[in-house]
C-alpha cells in the first residue's frame, strides 16, 4: 500500500513540476539594428516596452556576425570560446565550416560550447527550434528535442503555425523552450541599406509578426504563461564602394590566405617568414582600418584565444570596408562584422511575460548574458565555464 501511495505522490509531484516549469519563446530578428525600434514603425515592440522589459541596445560579441552571435546567445560564451568564430572559417586541418554547408553546420565537432537546449535536456526540460544556428546537430543529445531543417524561403506564417503547434502538444510532449528565427531584416539591410524604404517596410512586417504571435498565444490560452524574448544578433551600417580599402594592392606580392567578411578580415601567410612583412606593410598603410597580430588583439574583443583565428586581423573603421576585394561576389549596401562597441553594430532586446518586470527600461545588455538568464528563469544551473554573468542581467526579472 505504502508503495502505491509513494508512486501516486511521485506522479503528482512530477505533474506539478511540469505545470510550474516556465515557457520561454526566444525570437531572433537577424540584423535588426537597435534604433530600428525607434522609427515609429513598431507598435507591437512599443506595446512590449510598456508591458515588459526593453533595453537601450543589445551588444553583440565580436565579431558582429550572425552565426558567432547566435551561438554566443545560446551558449553564453564568446565566439573564441564556443568555437564558431565566423560564418566561414577553417580549422587547423584545413576543413571548412560554412553556414551554407549543411554537413558542416550539423557536425558537432565544431561546437565547443554547451547550448541551452543541452543544459535543458539534462534537466528534463523539452526544447524546440524553428531555426537557430547550431540547432541541427547530428548528435541527438546536443540539439533540441524538436527542430526544423533550415529553409531560407519558409513563409513567416508557417513558422508561427509551427511554434503554436508545439505549444499545443499534450503536456508530456510539449517543449518549454522554443527558438524562432527570421532572416529578413539582415537580408534586406544588406541589399538596400539601413535608410531604405525596403528596410522600413521589413521592420514593419517583422513587428506585425510579433503582434500575430502574441495574438495566437493568447488564443491558445497561454498569454500568462509564455515568456517572450525578442532580440537580434547584430546591427548594420551602410557601406559604399566610395569608402573602399584596397586590400588587393595592400597584399600585392604576398602569397596568403584571406578570410574576409568585407568588414572583419583575417590573413594567414603561406610562409611564416612573410608574417612580419605583411604586418609591417599593413601597419604602415593603416588608414580607415586597424591591423593586429592575433596575440595583440585588444582584450575587450575576446578574439585571440582560438587557433582557427588567422594570425593577422584587420578591422575597418565603421562604414569603410574591403569593398572591391569582395565586390565580385557580394554587392552590398550595408554590412556588419565591425567593432562590436560601435552602437551601429548593436541589436535589440525586448522581453515580456510573467517572469519579467513591467515597464522596465534598462541600458545596453550583452548577449553572452542570455544563457545564464535562461538558466535563472528555469531554475537550473548554468555551465561554469561561460563568459556570461547573471549579475549583469538578473535585475530585469521580477
Ligand atoms: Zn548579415
Amino acid at each position: 500500500m505504502k508503495k502505491y501511495i509513494a508512486i501516486i505522490l511521485f506522479v503528482l509531484l512530477g505533474q506539478i513540476a511540469v505545470a510550474q516549469t516556465p515557457y520561454v519563446l526566444l525570437v531572433s530578428f537577424d540584423g535588426f539594428r537597435w534604433d530600428y525600434a525607434n522609427r515609429g514603425l513598431t507598435p507591437n515592440l512599443d506595446a512590449i516596452k510598456k508591458e515588459g522589459v526593453s533595453a537601450l541596445s543589445f551588444k553583440p560579441s565580436f565579431p558582429s556576425i550572425t552565426f558567432p552571435n547566435h551561438l554566443s546567445i545560446i551558449t553564453g560564451m564568446y565566439p573564441q570560446n564556443h568555437g564558431i568564430i565566423s560564418n566561414y572559417f577553417k580549422n587547423c586541418q584545413n576543413e571548412i565550416y560554412s553556414l551554407s554547408d549543411t554537413a558542416a553546420v550539423r557536425n558537432p565537432k565544431w561546437y565547443q560550447g554547451e547550448a541551452f537546449w543541452e543544459t535543458a535536456k539534462r534537466n528534463n526540460i523539452k526544447t524546440a527550434s524553428y531555426y537557430w544556428p547550431g540547432s541541427e546537430l547530428t548528435d541527438t543529445n546536443r540539439r533540441p528535442d524538436y527542430f526544423k531543417a533550415y529553409n531560407h524561403t519558409e513563409p513567416h506564417q508557417k513558422k508561427i503555425d509551427g511554434v503554436i503547434n508545439w505549444l499545443t502538444l499534450p503536456q508530456s510532449e510539449r517543449p518549454h523552450f522554443i527558438t524562432l528565427y527570421f532572416h529578413d531584416t539582415d537580408s534586406q539591410g544588406h541589399k538596400f541599406g539601413t535608410d531604405s524604404r525596403e528596410i522600413d517596410s521589413t521592420i514593419a512586417v517583422m513587428d506585425s509578426l510579433i503582434g500575430v504571435l502574441r495574438k495566437r498565444i493568447e488564443l491558445i490560452g497561454m498569454k500568462d504563461s509564455v515568456n517572450l524574448i525578442i532580440l537580434s544578433d547584430h546591427g548594420m551600417t551602410n557601406v559604399s564602394e566610395k569608402r573602399d580599402i584596397d586590400l588587393k594592392s595592400l597584399l600585392d606580392g604576398f602569397d596568403c590566405e584571406v578570410n574576409s567578411a568585407m568588414s572583419l578580415t583575417m590573413i594567414k601567410p603561406r610562409f611564416d617568414k612573410d608574417l612580419p612583412r605583411i604586418y609591417d606593410r599593413l601597419k604602415k598603410s593603416e588608414s580607415h582600418y586597424k591591423v593586429y597580430f592575433r596575440e595583440e588583439m585588444p582584450e575587450y574583443y575576446h578574439f585571440s584565444q582560438n587557433p582557427y583565428i588567422f594570425p593577422i586581423i584587420l578591422i575597418p573603421e565603421l562604414g569603410w570596408s574591403f569593398y572591391s576585394y569582395r565586390a565580385g561576389d557580394h554587392k552590398s549596401n550595408a554590412e556588419h562584422g565591425f567593432d562590436n562597441n560601435q552602437i551601429d553594430m548593436h541589436g535589440i532586446f525586448f522581453a515580456v511575460g510573467n517572469k519579467f518586470k513591467n515597464g522596465y527600461k534598462t541600458g545596453t545588455l550583452s548577449n553572452v548574458d542570455v544563457y545564464p538568464l535562461l538558466c535563472e528563469i528555469f531554475g537550473i544551473f548554468p555551465r561554469k565555464n561561460i563568459d556570461g554573468d547573471i549579475e549583469r542581467i538578473k535585475f530585469i526579472l521580477k
